[in-house]
Order: structure tokens, then C-alpha cells, then sequence
């Protein structure tokens, strides 16, 4: 069978000589005579490759010295709670919310202490970003908190919220390496890899190293306090071997492909083509404030229930797949990630025009 052009929005297409590479090294990986999957963590070959991976994730994104890059598990969701139990001193903190992914970490905060809404855009169902420039932050909140791109509503911040001199935390889960990133504005920045990075069962955490200290809150389990991870090298205990491994194999493919800045050229390109086809169709409609859409994942409707049904069953059959729109918003949602390719996005307006034509 043919691959197919895959929308989703997580876990999501991966680029094809990555999978390629992987298969051709399942059985033996450089001469080692095992699968990655088989060795073990504490192996020199699968500490070279942990080493190599972090290496070029700093190189791609740029990470600064004194910020720690960690591999997690527990998916972003776990680390909801990780933000409060490593960072709520005065137990407060802001919240910023743009939609489901912050609307959790807003809910898992505040079984820790004060979690407090500094702004929300619930009004109109999550579909701009509210003005962050003068936010009710007060000087007893630990830190501040954001979802950078929400990939649910298809927003993303394109400034920054003025956090009066705050740590800024900020979910970049499904904008991770989609561009470049000025990581000295932010104390943490943390994604689950499954978005536009790898395979599901990996979060990488950038955490400025000032914010890595014994001074967790009470009941913080060992394995979810960032210095436990921080001091063992993110192998304090079993880390997502194979996920890592694919990881590596990406940032490696983000390099030839010439950085962020090439990745973000790229990405902009797709978006244009299909926010251009969104705001000339008559029957496909963009739901999000033009000013803040997403380069990543574009949500669309047609107004029609049945229409919309009828459209992601054709378009599936025709081999664009995983475009229905989230459970909580409906419709429809093209997830457009660094790997998803720019002909993918034509033909998928190619077939948008088509259907159009046919069921108008
Ligand atoms: C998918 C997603 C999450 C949840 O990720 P899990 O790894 O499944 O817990 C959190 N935040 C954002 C922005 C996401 O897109």
C-alpha cells in the first residue's frame, strides 16, 4: 500500500528517511548485533546515542549553557503537575488559558496550591490569544504559564505574554522545533515529542538550571523532581530508548535540512497555501482569528455536520487521513508538522477545490 498524506495531529507523520533509517538499523544497530529496542540503557552504545541526540537537539534549537535539556516520560500531561511540584515555592502561580492543554495544566496546579487565571480567550471558544501585555500577575506567583501553540483550537502566541520579570513556563508540544526559539525568555519550555518531534513516550524539558534545586514541594516523588533527572543524566531509571534513538534521527534530519529558521520557511509555506485556500472557499471556513493562527494545525469547518462528515470520509479515501477536528471543537484539523510535506498540502487544497466543485 501507498503512504498515505497523514493530518494528525499527534502522534503524527515522522520524515520518511527517518522510518527508512530506523528499519534498515532494527536488527542490527551499527554492528552492535541488537535492535536499539533489545540493549541496554546503560550500555556505552545507547549512552552514545543519548549523548549525540541531546547534542544536536542544543545545536537545532540552540539551547544556552546554563539551561539542562531532560527526557522524560509521563507525556506533557504528566508534567502538568511536575511545573507546580518543582516550582510552586509561595505556592501561586498564573495561568494563561488558550484552550483544552492549558485548561489541564490550570486544573492539575491547582491540586498543588493557588493557580490563578491571568487571562482566557473561553469567550469565544479558545480562537484567539488574549492580550498578555498587561497581565494581573502579582509579585508572590512563582511563575507564569502558557500553551504556546494550541493544537485543539489552532492558536499560537506570536509575542509573548509580558510577564513582569516571572519564570515563564510554556508547553510548546505542538510547535516544538516547528521554528526558532529564543530560549533565554523562558525558565522552562517542555513538549511531548509525539507532536512534531518523534514517537510518542518522550517529553524533552529545556529548565534554566537555576530552577533545578532540592527545594520541591512535599510528597514530590523522586523520579518527577527535576534535579533527581537533572543529576543522573535523564537515566535515573529506564528512559524511552527507542524513542530517543528516533528522536536523534530527526534533530540529525533537521540539521540537513538547514536548521529552524529553513524549518519555519517551510512551514510558513504550507500555511499560506492552506489559510489562502480557507479565506477564498466558499464552503471551507478557517475558525481561528487570522492573527493568531497556527502554522501548525489549522482547524476548518463547513458549517455542516453531515458536509463535514461526508468530506473527511472522502478525503480519507483518497488518502489524506486523520482530519477530523477534535472531539471538544468537531469539524475538521489539518495538523501540518515540519514533516509533512508541501506537496502534501497542495493536493489536499487540490481535493478541498475538488469536493467543493462537487458538493456545492
Ligand atoms: C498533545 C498535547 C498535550 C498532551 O500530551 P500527552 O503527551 O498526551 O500528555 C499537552 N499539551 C499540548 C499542547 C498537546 O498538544
Amino acid at each position: 500500500m501507498e503512504r498515505v498524506y497523514n493530518f494528525s495531529a499527534g502522534p503524527a507523520v515522522l520524515p520518511e528517511e527517518v522510518l527508512k533509517e530506523a528499519a534498515d538499523e532494527m536488527l542490527n544497530y551499527k554492528g552492535s548485533g541488537q535492535s536499539v529496542m533489545e540493549m541496554s540503557h546503560r550500555s556505552k552504545v545507547f549512552d552514545d546515542i543519548i549523548k549525540e541526540a541531546e547534542a544536536d537537539f542544543r545545536e537545532v534549537l540552540k539551547v544556552p549553557d546554563n539551561y539542562k535539556v531532560l527526557f522524560l516520560q509521563g507525556g506533557a500531561s504528566q508534567f502538568f503537575a511536575e511545573v507546580p511540584m518543582n516550582l510552586m515555592k509561595n505556592k501561586k502561580a498564573g495561568y494563561i488559558l488558550t484552550g483544552q492543554w492549558s485548561k489541564k495544566a490550570f486544573a492539575e496546579a491547582k491540586i498543588y496550591g493557588e493557580a490563578v487565571e491571568l487571562a482566557s480567550s473561553a469567550d469565544k471558544t479558545f480562537s484567539y490569544i488574549p492580550d498578555c501585555s498587561d497581565l494581573p500577575i502579582t509579585d508572590d506567583m512563582d511563575y507564569v504559564y502558557i500553551c504556546e501553540n494550541n493544537t485543539i483550537y489552532g492558536t499560537k502566541y506570536k509575542e509573548l505574554p509580558n510577564t513582569k520579570g516571572k519564570i515563564l513556563v510554556s508547553d510548546v508540544s505542538s510547535c516544538f522545533l516547528s521554528e526558532p526559539m529564543d530560549v533565554t525568555k523562558y525558565g522552562v519550555v517542555y513538549g511531548g515529542v509525539q507532536k512534531n518531534v518523534g514517537p510518542a513516550g518522550c517529553v524533552i524539558a529545556v529548565i534554566r538550571e537555576d530552577l533545578i534545586t532540592d527545594d520541591v514541594l512535599p510528597g514530590t516523588p523522586t523520579l518527577l523532581k527535576w534535579k533527581t533527572q537533572a543529576d543522573a543524566l535523564s537515566l535515573y531509571n529506564t528512559p524511552p530508548c527507542y524513542t530517543i534513538y528516533i528522536c536523534g534521527k530527526v534533530f540529525k534530519w533537521l540539521k540537513k535540512m538547514g536548521g529552524l529558521s529553513a524549518m519555519k520557511e517551510h512551514n510558513e509555506k504550507k500555511a499560506k497555501i492552506f489559510y489562502d485556500f480557507l479565506d477564498s472557499s466558499k464552503m471551507f471556513k478557517g475558525t481561528v482569528v487570522a492573527k493568531d493562527r497556527s502554522l501548525m494545525n489549522a482547524p476548518f469547518v463547513t458549517g455542516n455536520a453531515d458536509l463535514d462528515a461526508k468530506f473527511i470520509k472522502e478525503a480519507a479515501d483518497a488518502g489524506f487521513v486523520n482530519l477530523k477536528g477534535h472531539k471538544t471543537v468537531g469539524g475538521m484539523r489539518a495538523s501540518m508538522y515540519n514533516a509533512m510535506p508541501i506537496e502534501g498540502v497542495k493536493k489536499l487544497v487540490e481535493f478541498m477545490e475538488k469536493f467543493e466543485k462537487e458538493n456545492a
